[in-house]
């Protein structure tokens, strides 16, 4: 029975906001307080939701022009910019993250995702071929940019906003509709944001709101509708598989940003502060719940005991609490049950035979936190590199340092696995630096820095990390059909 006294999220579909008779509880992970009842879509507000995404694509969305569309994009920003502190309460009362890291990184991004976007698609380039013919008198062929039609987005919980709005905001400018179904996790900014673009003007279908789970819930509704015509999904390399098998029937485009297990890479020659710093960074930022972390550390032999105990130093002063108290480092992991598997490789890694250098261990504050989903930031070492936990993805606060001694040996090291995402090079040689970072067979190398995202570049994995890229061009390509049209002169 749904708990009285907290607000209700509801769907939005075809411009209304709407209920559906069953609801499940949303918690917050710093204490287990109930903070909303969620309204759970069954199949038919589903296809509501996808039928009106499709007779807005022949409305007046359909007609207007970049420029305008474009407008519409900034006018979502001004919206969000304007609720600023509304929507960082949502991200924080769902994911219990540090406040400071929800304005600047999560909100902040948001709104950079529609106003980057919609003077991208304003950029968007088409080709031209004068074409030979037997007349002499020739052809023209020329490339147009159409919508793909209706997208259905699926989202995940690490990063709410911010990814949600990373897929709305170029399918939105390439003249597309959408259905949205964020995670089950985290849907409050997902419904902020449907305030926001209602308030904007959209017109009625042109963005809609599902909330539910995945497998027999909202998810598989989505992705097994037949008049969806493209799926772009950021979440688990399994779940990945399960999308890529429901949507094969009806062809469709897919767009997929999946899981990691990414590698750090400190060279003898790094910058060692720098290094250091920036390691803890990449394992432990958003309590290591970014797809982009560094669980697998590999340090060059000569400083690897001084790197280790270094990161253990950092690691042991790293603060966890509450999100509003400014001291803050690291909030808890999403849910009680996302730490009970976070538990079980912590569990693992004693059996695999690690040595715990820091952490391994849940905090005990003796407040309402003790109720929460804390664990402390957690550095193994000692683990061969086919040990489970250097091989599964953990998504927590966790990384294994490991030595290494040539650069050709932790190069083939660090392909050695199934995913294939994101790495993090730290070495002063500009020359090993190149020719390292195209040998790493990952989406995204960083050299002495983490996560320093530019919007206009691609983004994306291989293997198990993903299918395709979006950023930049790469959106406008995934978000927009390329048709052909050729004109005998
Ligand atoms: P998840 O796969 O469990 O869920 C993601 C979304 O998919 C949720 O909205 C969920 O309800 C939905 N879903 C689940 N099963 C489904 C099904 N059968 N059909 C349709 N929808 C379904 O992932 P998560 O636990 O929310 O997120 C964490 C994962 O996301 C990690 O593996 C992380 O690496 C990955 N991730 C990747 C990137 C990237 O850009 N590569 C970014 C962020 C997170």
């Amino acid at each position: 029975m749904p708990a009285q006294n907290v607000p209700q999220i509801r769907h939005y579909v075809d411009g209304e906001f709407v209920a559906t008779a069953h609801a499940f509880a949303d918690r917050s992970p710093v204490d287990g307080r109930l903070v909303a009842n969620v309204c759970e879509a069954d199949e038919a507000t589903v296809d509501r939701a996808v039928q009106a995404a499709r007779r807005a694509l022949a409305g007046p969305w359909g007609q207007l022009d970049v420029q305008q569309r474009a407008a519409v994009l900034h006018r979502i920003a001004d919206g969000i910019e304007a609720r600023f502190d509304d929507f960082v309460a949502a991200e924080v009362g769902d994911t219990g993250r540090p406040l400071a890291q929800a304005r600047s990184l999560d909100v902040a991004r948001a709104i950079t995702n529609f106003r980057t976007f919609a003077d991208l698609a304003k950029t968007a380039n088409t080709e031209l071929f004068e074409t030979p013919t037997a007349d002499g008198a020739g052809a023209l062929n020329y490339t147009v940019r159409k919508p793909v039609g209706v997208v259905g987005i699926i989202s995940p919980w690490n990063l709410p906003l911010l990814l949600l709005t990373w897929k709305v905001a170029p399918a939105l400018a390439c003249g597309n509709t959408v259905v949205a179904k964020p995670s089950e996790e985290t849907p409050a900014s997902a419904a902020l944001l449907a305030e926001v673009i209602h308030a904007a003007g959209v017109p009625a279908g042109v963005f809609n709101l599902v909330h539910g789970f995945g497998g027999g819930s909202a998810g598989e509704f989505l992705t097994r509708h037949p008049d969806i015509d493209a799926i772009t999904f950021t979440g688990e390399s399994k779940t990945g598989s399960t999308i890529m098998r429901a949507v094969s029937d009806g062809v469709k485009e897919i767009s997929f940003e999946l899981g990691g297990k990414n590698a750090a890479v400190v060279f003898a020659d790094a910058d060692f502060d720098a290094a250091v710093a920036g390691v803890l960074r990449s394992s432990f930022t958003n309590a290591g719940q970014v797809c982009l972390c560094s669980e697998r550390v590999f340090v060059e032999r000569p400083i690897f005991d001084a790197f280790v105990a270094a990161l253990k130093a950092r690691a042991d002063a790293w603060r966890i609490g509450y999100p509003d108290d400014a001291e803050v480092d690291m909030g808890p992991l999403i849910s009680q049950g996302h730490r009970e598997k976070v538990l079980s490789y912590f569990r693992l890694a004693v059996e695999e035979g690690a040595t715990v250098v820091s952490g391994g261990t849940v905090p005990v504050f003796g407040d309402a936190r003790d109720h929460g989903a804390y664990v402390r930031p957690t550095i193994w070492t000692g683990l061969p590199d086919h040990a489970r936990c250097v091989t599964e993805e953990i998504f927590g606060p966790v990384c294994h340092i490991a030595p290494f001694d040539r650069e050709d040996e932790v190069i083939a090291r660090v392909n050695d696995s199934a995913y294939g995402l994101a790495c993090a090079l730290w070495t002063t040689n500009l020359a090993r630096a190149h020719r390292v970072a195209r040998q790493i067979r990952v989406g995204l190398t960083w050299v002495n820095t983490w996560y320093l995202r530019d919007l206009r570049t691609p983004f994306g994995g291989v293997g198990l990390s993903g299918l395709g890229r979006e950023g930049g061009r790469h959106s406008l390509d995934f978000y927009s059909e390329v048709a052909n049209i050729c004109i005998k002169l």
